[in-house]
């Protein structure tokens, strides 16, 4: 009788480093745009139910061929992470809560039938990368190097023959204009995720549908959709959204939908309901007076309820929360055409989205050190 040979996990001690023979020159900072320029190595692995992981590699980023009948291209069977790596004043490459993404990739990686592995395994060989690529992670605010963790199915029908792979590229503030509010168009007629469906997920069938849509609302003049479900506000574009609104008793309401299987769970999304509930008591966010209560919750919020509380006076600010652009103002709804304009502020970000947009960036540049959000990658 035959033993089955134990499948392979992903082991970062069986890590491969294979160098690029000529390095690329690193752009300067003011011409990045972002995601145009790749670095100069990729972390690559591959899953085959017999063998089970390969040993990881970090080597030359570069092109690979694939089956034309591969599952991922017939199926959308890839899901996917975005986090980044920043350096702060002592010159340190770090993450930012890299353990949410690395849980979040493996939750969407189980969601297609995508083979698992050891996240913590993972975070290594993210962590290792990173070190790598140290010089291409741009400095000062705004700046840092994405990371783009893929796991894609190759096989034909099933999921259980995968490729995954961790690329990187620097990135400075993420639109132009850099904190100028937003513009949304508010979406009646498509809808980027329902119940039942993946919209927790970070899979690829969520987004390719998104890109028609987007392009619709950019060429009527917005910036982006906002994403409902019949008369609830659900996410603008690739980002979470948070409602400021003045409570009777002189506190601040700062509330974000619930996730209800239809909200992607950001991490930024998190961190800011942490942030907010840890203000004034344990900690006051810059620019903001201790006096002034913060209420964060998650509730559903509908487009009835914004008008009203624009009527009444009481919605003070909106933002959209990601990795990418940290806290980003919304000033303006596109609404059944006509335009809900929303408090604007000078410089772009009200004072609570401004507070909380100061200190999440101090701890991922390391300058504010709070509860190991911020992970050194070289120990
Ligand atoms: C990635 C993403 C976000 C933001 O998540 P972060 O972890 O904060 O970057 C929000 N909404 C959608 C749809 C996303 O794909």
């Amino acid at each position: 009788m035959s033993t089955q040979p134990e499948r392979a996990g992903l082991e970062a001690s069986r890590l491969i480093t294979v160098l690029a023979n000529e390095l690329k020159p690193v752009p300067p900072p003011q011409e990045l745009r972002f995601g145009q320029s790749m670095t100069d190595h990729m972390l690559f692995a591959s899953y085959d139910p017999v063998n089970g992981w390969s040993a990881p590699e970090i080597k030359p980023y570069g092109p690979f061929t694939l089956e034309p009948n591969s599952s991922c291209f017939q199926y959308g069977t890839s899901a996917f992470e975005g986090m980044k790596a920043y350096v702060g004043p002592d010159g340190e490459p770090r993450l930012f809560r890299p353990e949410m993404n690395i849980a979040r990739f493996a939750r969407s990686a189980a969601r297609m039938s995508l083979p698992p592995f050891n996240p913590d395994e993972l975070l290594k060989l993210i962590k290792a990368l990173v070190a790598v690529e140290k010089r291409w992670i741009p400095a000062g605010k705004g700046y840092s190097l994405y990371i783009r963790p893929m796991i894609v199915a190759i096989g034909l029908l099933t999921s259980n023959t995968a490729l995954l792979w961790v690329m990187c590229a620097p990135t400075g503030p993420y639109l132009k204009g850099g904190s100028q509010a937003l513009s949304l168009l508010a979406m009646r007629d498509t809808v980027r995720a329902w119940p039942g469906g993946t919209g927790e997920y970070k899979v690829a069938c969520n987004y390719g549908p998104t890109i028609n849509p987007v392009q619709a609302a950019l060429d009527k003049g917005y910036d982006q959709t906002l994403w409902l479900l019949g008369d609830k506000i659900t996410e603008a574009g690739v980002m979470n959204v948070f409602i400021v609104l003045k409570r009777d008793d002189g506190g601040i309401d700062l509330i974000t939908p619930p996730l209800d299987g239809t909200i992607l769970p950001g991490v930024t999304r998190d961190s800011i309901l942490a942030l907010a509930a840890a203000h004034p008591a344990r900690m006051t966010l810059p620019g903001l007076a201790p006096t002034t209560l913060l209420h964060p919750s998650e509730r559903t919020m509908t487009m009835t309820e914004l008008q009203a509380w624009l009527a009444e006076g009481r919605l003070l600010e909106m933002f959209s929360v990601g990795t990418a652009v940290v806290v980003q103002p919304i000033g303006n709804i596109g609404y059944d055409g006509k335009d809900i304009a929303l408090p604007t502020f000078e410089g772009g970000r009200g004072p609570v989205g401004q507070a909380l947009y100061e200190r999440l960036t101090d701890i991922q540049d390391g300058r504010f050190e709070w509860e190991g959000w911020s992970v050194r990658c070289e120990d």
